[in-house]
């Protein structure tokens, strides 16, 4: 289970190793990083390494490697689900009492905090109490979207590794042999809508939904024009209850608008799911509208990963869309 079975992300993958090789390894991890980067599945390889018997760590095939593949007694994984019940203040203090009893049979014991997205401040503030005097066996790793939702006091206990999407290469070998059913061009588009994220990707292929948030993107794509003004508030209406949705739309709007750039410039290649949407685009508004349209979609998937208000979001796509284009 080496390090290298971790597709891409060749820096996060080396700093932990150095941390696992030297014995150093860091009491409170932060893995940040967008949906279905491997965050988890790298938490999930820095508890093994922790609890590893062998030299080189995770080795895979020790006694304690396998337990931590399948469940292993010194390894708590609590996994959010987005509200804050998930990982209440009562759940951490009832953590933090059992971090005071010693490992069952590793050198280690690792709290591993999924999604810790939802923690409210409260839960934070009881987590840090531990984070601020662990005791030497414990370890904790949290995995966020985004750091910016953890407390700059939570934040400073940590040491932090950063995840990204990988090359559309490394995603598209993984994908492949997960899905050796599926047309190449397909598992492509899915690999450049969710930017290289092979976890979001391969979640989309079970996703019946799937279908229909490419058929968002090409409304919402196709509204910016339109000149009826209600258009635009029509096609984003159905994001305003779901971030999911919201997030996979602003990101393919985005690959909309730039292939629409592309095309602009005679390109051929275009890469979003909605190809004929974008030359409808480079066909009615000017280099510049698109350059600007694009800078706005940009700043708002920046707002999003800030957890802008959901409806706010929804109100300056609109607006912001509008005026870019002069309509
Ligand atoms: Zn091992």
């Amino acid at each position: 289970m080496q390090w290298g079975s971790f597709v891409g992300n060749d820096r996060a993958k080396a700093q932990l190793a150095a941390a696992v090789d030297g014995r150093r390894l860091p009491h409170a991890l932060l893995i940040e990083g967008p949906r279905g980067s491997g965050k988890r599945t790298l938490a999930m390889h820095f508890a093994a390494a922790a609890v590893c018997t062998e030299a080189d760590r995770p080795c895979g095939r020790c006694a304690q490697c396998l337990k931590a593949a399948t469940g292993h007694p010194d390894i708590t994984v609590v996994q959010g689900d987005g509200s804050a019940k998930s990982m209440s203040v009562h759940l951490i203090r009832e953590l933090r009492e059992q971090a005071a009893v010693v490992p069952n049979e590793a050198s280690h014991k690792v709290f591993v905090f999924a999604d810790a997205d939802c923690m409210n401040v409260q839960a934070q503030n009881a987590l840090l109490k531990i984070l601020e005097e662990p005791p030497s066996y414990m370890l904790f790793v949290l995995t966020v979207q985004s750091r910016t939702q953890l407390l700059p006091t939570v934040q400073s206990r940590c040491v932090s590794v950063s995840l990204l999407g990988v090359s559309e290469q490394e995603a598209l070998t993984v994908l492949r042999e997960r899905f050796p059913e599926a047309e190449e061009d397909d598992l492509l588009k899915r690999i450049r809508l969710f930017s290289g994220c092979i976890g979001a990707a391969a979640d989309s292929m079970a996703d019946d939904e799937f279908g229909k948030t490419i058929e968002r993107i090409r409304a919402v794509s196709e509204a910016i024009v339109a000149s009826d003004e209600l258009a635009l508030l029509r096609a984003t209406a159905p994001l305003e209850k779901d971030k999911m949705l919201t997030e996979a739309v602003l990101g393919g709007v985005r690959l909309v608008l730039r292939d629409a750039l592309t095309s602009a410039a005679g390109g051929k290649t275009l890469v979003s799911v909605a190809p004929e949407a974008a030359v409808a685009l480079s066909s009615k508004l000017t280099q510049k509208q698109l350059v600007a349209s694009l800078a706005q979609v940009d700043e708002l998937i920046a707002s999003k990963k800030r957890n802008m208000n959901q409806t706010l979001l929804i109100t300056l796509l609109c607006a912001r869309l509008r005026a870019a284009t002069g309509r």
